[in-house]
Order: structure tokens, then sequence, then C-alpha cells
């Protein structure tokens, strides 16, 4: 029944979807089962739990982070899209920076971009600590986010480098999120910010936790981070 629901739960957060819009998550599931199908892009087929466990989910981000007011938001490692293309497509307004490793990612992007007809998002192919070294890339966000790539160490030096001054990095986590939150306190420091708050909700279904870390960008990030590829994994700032 999640897809039955899906605006009643988003209108309640203040999220009201017009015609056009619940057409694009519906066209956004079809694409996203059928590419499923050549590639690997989610574990989640079942329609009532892509719109609660994906879109729903991703949307939980709008519930803590005041998208109305944002510009340019960069989304590190969003695989399938996720959060920022649910989020794109309920604010309109928003220019999109995608970036994620996976080429093949990418390309399902592509298609989806065009079939859901969403202007101003660019895709990019490569890894965010190469790309967070671009001029027209560091420093160039009001917004970075990012779900399921890292632990919160790790995701703080892929995404931090991309926010500007006064900037929000938001981390989407799940039951662990306040255990990542104290271990992420060094990298925060390190790469220039300060905690602002966190947000947590349940799924409406499953139930299931779910928290919005927020920190806010107070200095420049030191020249020398990101590190180089891999090194934010497999030495993350403890
Ligand atoms: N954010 C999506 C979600 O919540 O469903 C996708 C999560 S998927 C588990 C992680 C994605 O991050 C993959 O698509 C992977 O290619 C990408 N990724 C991992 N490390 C990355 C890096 N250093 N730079 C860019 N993308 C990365």
């Amino acid at each position: 029944m999640s897809k039955l629901h899906f605006p009643d739960w988003l209108q309640q957060e203040g999220i009201h979807l017009s015609e056009k819009q619940e057409q694009q998550f519906q066209t956004y599931y079809q694409l996203l089962v059928e590419w499923n199908k050549k590639m690997n892009l989610t574990s989640i087929t079942e329609e009532d739990e892509v719109y609660e466990k994906h879109f729903y989910d991703s949307l939980t981000a709008a519930f803590a982070h005041d998208f109305l007011n944002t510009g340019k938001v960069i989304d590190i490692g969003a695989g399938a899209g996720f959060p920022s293309l649910p989020i794109k497509i309920c604010y309109p307004h928003l220019a999109i920076v995608i970036v994620d490793s996976l080429k093949k990612r990418i390309t399902f992007l592509e298609e989806l971009v065009s079939a859901l007809q969403l202007d101003h998002v660019q895709l990019v192919h490569g890894r965010a600590e190469d790309i967070a070294r671009d001029k027209g890339h560091r420093e160039q966000y009001d917004t970075a986010l990012a779900r399921a790539v890292a632990r919160m160490p790790v995701l703080t030096e892929l995404c931090v480098p991309f926010v500007k001054k006064d900037g929000i990095f938001l981390g989407m986590k799940g039951a662990s999120g306040l255990v990542e939150k104290k271990e992420a306190d060094k990298a925060c420091q390190q790469l220039g910010c300060e905690w602002l708050d966190s947000f947590t909700q349940k799924l409406p279904n499953e139930n299931s936790e779910r928290y919005i870390l927020r920190m806010k960008k107070i200095k420049p990030t030191p020249k020398s981070y990101p590190r180089k590829a891999g090194t934010p994994a497999k030495k993350p700032l403890l």
C-alpha cells in the first residue's frame, strides 16, 4: 500500500505532489525495474518497497533541510539516483550534480533524467576524491548529500570539500546514525565544519529508524583533503 499512501505521507510533511510529479515517480519506478534486469541498480524491486525505501526515504532529507531555499546540490555516489532525484522531482528549481564512480549507473541516470524531463541535472562519472580537486566543483555547492555510500567519517571527507562556506553537508544514515556521528567528530572539524543538528525519522510502514546528520561549513577545507582516491576509506579520519 506504500505507493497508494506515498502522496499522503508527503503531504503530512508539507510536500504536495502534482499529477505530473506522481507520474514522474511512476516512470522512475518503471525504468528502475526495467534497467535493473540488465544491471545491478538495487536489490529492492517490489513497487511498494521502492516507494517507501527509496522514494520516501530519499525525501526524509527534505524533512530536515530547507530545499526551497537551496540552489546547488551535489549528490555523491547516487547509484540509481538516490537521494537527489526524488528530491529534484519535488523541488524542480534545484540544480543537481550527481557524481558516481560507476559508468553503467551514470548511463542509466542519463536515460532516467531524459525520460523524467528534468533540467539542470549534471551527471559526472568519477570518484569524489578526484572530482573534488576540480575548481569547477570544489567549494561550489550550497548542499552536499549522500546516502548509503560509506560510514560517516569517510563520507565527510568525500562530501565536505564540495560545500561552500556556510553551506551544509547532509549525511543520510540508518540505525547506526548517532554512533557514526560521534565517529565523525574529528573529520567534521578537520574538514572545516561544525555539527548543526541531527534529525530522526521512522519509515511509515516498515518502521525502521533513519538519521539525517547535518554539518555546516565554517571555513575552507584544507587543500590536503580529500586525500587520494581510496585513502579516505582505507584510513578514515578517526
Ligand atoms: N546513494 C545510492 C542509494 O542510496 O541507493 C547508491 C548507494 S550505492 C550502495 C553506493 C554508490 O556510491 C555506488 O553507485 C558507487 O559506485 C558509488 N561510490 C562509491 N564510492 C564512490 C566514490 N569515492 N566516488 C563516487 N562514487 C562512489
